[in-house]
């Protein structure tokens, strides 16, 4: 059975003591939970991310890292590398989110760099993908979402796909309050299981968890993870209130 992930991505918030006090609340509040086949990540800043990782020992906490370089090591001012994250506990990395895509240039070749490395180092990756207004407005979502996915994703064999979890985040919903509705959730993630399932031919399909984001909130996240190939969240706004967040992985 695939699993269900709720995962906070902390983007650039937060400095040490409200990571802290949050990461404190979150462990506290989970104690008592039954996260039945549920995984709950939280995605700090890089410089939290070793603290952070000793911190959630033994809790229902994990953690990953919101990107790293596709170099293994070398003159790269600045940047960090999938050994360094391993190195201090990071065992998951959020890779090709709009923000990196946008902001940073972040292009379908450069981040099938960045899943090869981070796979090589045994890394799990949370892959985003999805479309801009534009293409949603022109028809053309589906089209762009298997273009994103077939460049970067498409050259893995079966057994690299134990270690992919999918993560559809339309741009127009990403931090703009408006959220696809779940009709439109579950018809993108039906599409996106399909296509992995054209093109492998184990049950890779079934056991990848495909989880949406953009705006999920308490409010409306029971709905959206009710439907079927919704396997959970990335939440990004929501994530960084431990109460609302609570809200969502109860929602699941
Ligand atoms: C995100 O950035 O991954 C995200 C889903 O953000 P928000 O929940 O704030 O829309």
């Amino acid at each position: 059975m695939r699993k269900k992930i709720v995962a906070g991505n902390w983007k650039m918030n937060n400095d040490k003591n409200e990571t802290k006090i949050l990461i404190a609340d979150l462990k506290e509040s989970l104690k008592g939970v039954e996260l039945e086949n549920t995984r709950v990540i939280i995605a700090p800043a890089f410089v939290f991310l070793q603290r952070t990782a000793k911190k959630i020992k033994n809790s229902k906490l994990e953690v990953a890292a919101q990107n790293m370089h596709q170099e293994e090591s070398g003159a790269y001012t600045g940047e960090v590398s999938a050994k360094m994250l391993k190195s201090v506990g990071v065992n998951t990395v959020i890779l090709g989110h709009s923000e990196r895509r946008e902001y940073f240039g972040e292009t379908d070749t450069l981040l099938t760099k960045k899943v090869n490395r981070a796979l090589q180092h045994k890394l799990e990756v949370i892959f985003c993908f999805g479309e801009k207004l534009e293409d949603r407005k022109s028809g053309n979502h589906f089209e762009v979402v298997k273009a994103q996915l077939k460049n970067a994703l498409f050259h893995l064999n079966s057994e690299d796909w134990q270690h992919i979890i999918l993560a559809y985040e339309p741009v127009w919903a990403i931090g703009t309050g408006e959220t696809a509705s779940p009709e439109q959730a579950q018809e993108m993630h039906a599409f996106v299981r399909e296509l992995v399932a054209e093109r492998y031919i184990s049950d890779v399909s079934e056991e990848v968890s495909i989880l949406y984001g953009g705006s999920v909130k308490p409010a409306n996240a029971k709905e959206i993870f009710s439907k079927e190939d919704v396997d959970g969240g990335l939440i990004g706004g929501a994530a960084l209130h431990a109460d609302d967040f609570l809200a969502i992985i109860n929602a699941i």
